[in-house]
């Protein structure tokens, strides 16, 4: 299989757009921007992070796309054990803000899904933050020719750090929506994708769903560090933006932030289905300019992490050439 042109667009859009979403964020995390407040890449927030440089949410999300990039199936032991190493690498980098699960998983375990899988288990109390769920967007574009094994694979990438029902339907759902969106330009895959849940969560997403297509306010669901409120305010955002065309993905992650909290990571869950919807080429070549983070990467990188992703999963020829010109799929200028 060979994708068209505009589904390359898509693909490369996904990470570019989540880390999009995630540094338009930073510099408003845990406040609730006024109405007059321009919404800009500013920078600062817990890091404080510099204008453009994308938080822990993209990081994690780049950490499972290093290996899928290289056609490592990560539903599979070999494939988990790389994506546990990779979190182990970005954890030992000392990151600048890290989710409070997170770092009681990475902290103890070792660097193999096992270790990581057991710890997570085990971890006592509420367990359903957001933090699998801001990461799983490369997920999505690793199993272009497989559904099952894509939401497969989102649950078992979940596990690594979230061992909560709800953080692994919000993966299972959110993954699923991000291949069918790369696949078909549509946000129908959020809807379509219930079937794949387990049974009982099927009903219980629709309904979640629906209450956030139909608020009028994001502050229904504004406890948005839990997952199940993170999706919410996430597809409020992607609802409730007025473009029907490309400038829907911007208009949509500036929603996200204004919602308020959480806002990195409500607008990098926004940004890998809007980027999956609406390509590279519908993130603003002046976001992708300033666009950085770790490991050292900026907006070409997320393209060719994405673009080998996708190729890899549909068996492409073009996959992993060092030196093709990534920069082609971003904008000019
Ligand atoms: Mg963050």
């Amino acid at each position: 299989m060979r994708l068209t042109a505009e589904q390359n667009d898509r693909a490369a859009g996904v990470l570019l757009a989540t880390a999009a979403g995630d540094a338009l964020g930073a510099g408003y995390e845990f406040t609730y921007p006024r109405p007059e407040t321009p919404i800009g890449m500013i920078g600062g927030g817990l890091g404080p992070f510099a204008p453009g440089e994308w938080t822990d949410d993209t990081s994690m999300a780049l950490a499972i796309a290093e290996v899928s990039a290289t056609g490592a199936d990560i539903g599979s032991r070999d494939g988990l054990d790389a994506v546990a190493a990779q979190f182990a690498r970005w954890f030992a980098s000392r990151p600048k803000d890290i989710g409070n699960q997170t770092r009681a998983v990475l902290s103890a375990a070792q660097p193999d899904a096992a270790s990581m899988t057991e710890r997570a288990r085990a971890l006592a109390g509420r367990k359903g933050g957001n933090g699998s769920l801001m990461r799983t967007a490369p997920v999505g574009i690793g199993f272009l020719d497989d559904a099952e094994r894509c939401v497969a694979a989102a649950r078992d990438v979940s596990l690594l750090t979230h061992d909560d029902p709800q953080a692994v339907e919000a993966c299972m759902l959110w993954s699923f929506a991000i291949r069918h969106a790369v696949l078909h330009g549509t946000f129908d895959g959020v809807a379509t994708g219930l079937v794949l849940l387990p049974a009982d969560a099927a009903g219980r997403w629709s309904t979640l769903l629906e209450e956030a297509r139909t608020a009028p306010d994001p502050r229904v669901f504004d406890n948005n560090g839990w997952v199940v409120h993170a999706l919410q305010t996430a597809w409020w955002a992607v609802c409730h933006a007025e473009e029907t065309g490309p400038a829907h993905l911007p208009q949509a992650l500036e929603l996200a932030v204004r919602a308020g909290h959480d806002t990195d990571t409500t607008a990098a869950i926004a940004g890998g289905l809007l980027g999956a919807r609406w390509g590279a080429s519908a993130v603003p070549a002046d976001w992708q300019r300033i666009l950085h983070g770790w490991p050292g990467y900026r907006a070409q990188d997320l393209v060719r992490l994405g673009l080998c992703t996708a190729w890899a999963s549909v068996d492409d020829d073009r996959r992993r050439d060092a030196d093709a010109d990534y920069s082609r799929f971003l904008v000019a200028g």
